[in-house]
């Protein structure tokens, strides 16, 4: 009898207890407004500023309404508005050319390489359409980030990161979120700590960080700021910064503080979840794991593999016989958005060029949530149900 896994792929863990304490607190008092603050007293809001930047060894931070929230005002704090282009990748998730559209800009989409990260070659072809440059660490795959920004600092073009899925990771060393201008995460429920929804958004520059907290909804408010620019760096800004509200409360910022000190802890827990999967998956016919180079300080939160060149229908077969054992696996080349996926021509407000070599490799992704409430043994059973379902499909459908 096949085995089949009961587990749910949507499940995350519980808030830890002293993040429930300090939302009780906020509760009690009831100042959630991030600058109703008493004589002396410190938000809840700003000390989460301080410490992700401490954190990630960025000069500032602002804490925002959502990770989409983070990236349009990242686009808007580096004077992206209508009319303008900006590159981003194919691969990536709604969100993403979603606020490009908001502030009125286009996307040009960049390929994606078998290693399902931006495909650098194409990039340097594009560079001279857009100043700006939308960076997604799509499912959390990093790419050689001193060459990327070789290529962009020659150029011109700013890097602006998304950095959604790479909350704890870093490119030999140096944290994602910490190449480009600005860094922006979601601690939305789905990302590495979770606030329900919430954004985070890094950067060096005091300028570009001083926008960004006007544009966030600051009022004159911003010396309530820890991990801000001085207040000589607003004096101009402070009159041609339009306030476009989208701030984080005091309930979120308590419920994800004792999170993000917890957060290398968990980034370990789910690298062995990954690893343990990957091992299983290792040389199942017909599929292939990205290769991850060295320097790549990954957080694997969810697994991607290939079925490069599968015939549509021995896919879906993989998909159907995995889900009928309670194995949940999405596909990226699906020709309908479905759930959480969909692909760069499904978004029909964003006119795109044909890009075969890309449409081949999304045709071919399958992925995987991989929730800490999983454990290794779970992890196990996962892997060995896809290679079964895998070798099965491979071999009844002739895949060559
Ligand atoms: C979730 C996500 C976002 C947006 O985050 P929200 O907090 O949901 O707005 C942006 N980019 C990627 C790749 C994401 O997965």
């Amino acid at each position: 009898m096949s085995k089949t896994f009961t587990g749910r792929f949507t499940q995350q863990e519980p808030i830890p207890q002293a993040g429930i304490d300090a939302a009780l607190r906020v509760m009690q008092h009831g100042r959630l407004h991030r600058y109703n603050v008493i004589e002396g007293e410190i938000a809840e809001t700003a000390r989460l500023e301080e410490e992700f930047a401490a954190q990630t060894g960025a000069a500032f931070c602002l804490a925002v309404a959502s990770g989409g929230y983070a990236l349009t005002t990242a686009l808007r704090a580096c004077g992206i508005g209508h009319g303008d282009r900006v590159l981003t990748n194919a691969f990536t998730l709604a969100p993403v050319p979603g606020a490009i559209a908001a502030v009125g800009a286009t996307p040009v989409f960049v390929g994606v390489t078998e290693d399902l990260v931006i495909d650098l070659a194409d990039l340097e072809r594009k560079l001279g359409q857009a100043r700006v440059l939308l960076l997604s660490h799509m499912r959390g795959h990093i790419c050689d980030m001193q060459a990327l920004m070789a290529l962009c600092d020659r150029a011109g073009v700013t890097v602006i990161e998304d950095c959604a899925h790479t909350m704890g990771a870093d490119w030999n060393g140096t944290p994602s979120g910490r190449w480009g201008r600005f860094g922006c995460y979601s601690t939305q429920t789905y990302k590495h700590v979770n606030s329900g929804e919430g954004g985070l958004l890094i950067s060096d520059d005091a300028e570009g960080m001083a926008r960004a907290i006007m544009l966030s909804g600051s009022y004159m408010l911003f010396d309530r700021h820890r991990a801000a620019p001085p207040p000589e760096t607003f004096a101009q800004i402070k009159y041609d910064t339009p306030n476009i509200s989208g701030r984080m409360d005091n309930l979120r910022a308590a419920i994800l503080r004792p999170q993000l000190a917890d957060l290398p802890r968990q980034c370990g827990r789910w690298n062995v979840l990954y690893r343990t999967v990957a091992e299983g998956l290792e040389g199942a016919a017909g599929l292939t794991l990205p290769h991850r180079p060295a320097a790549e300080g990954y957080v694997a939160s969810s697994i991607q593999f290939l079925l490069l060149d599968w015939p549509p229908a021995a896919v879906q077969q993989v998909l159907s016989r995995c889900a009928a054992r309670g194995v949940e696996l999405k596909w990226f080349g699906g020709a309908e958005p479905s759930g959480f996926t969909s692909r760069y021509d499904s978004w029909r407000y964003a006119q795109a060029d044909a890009m075969p070599d890309t449409d081949r490799i999304l045709a071919g992704i399958i992925d995987m949530r991989l929730p800490l409430s999983f454990s290794r043994d779970d992890c196990a059973l996962i892997a060995s149900i896809i290679r079964d379902e895998v070798e099965q499909a491979f071999a009844e459908h002739n895949v060559p």
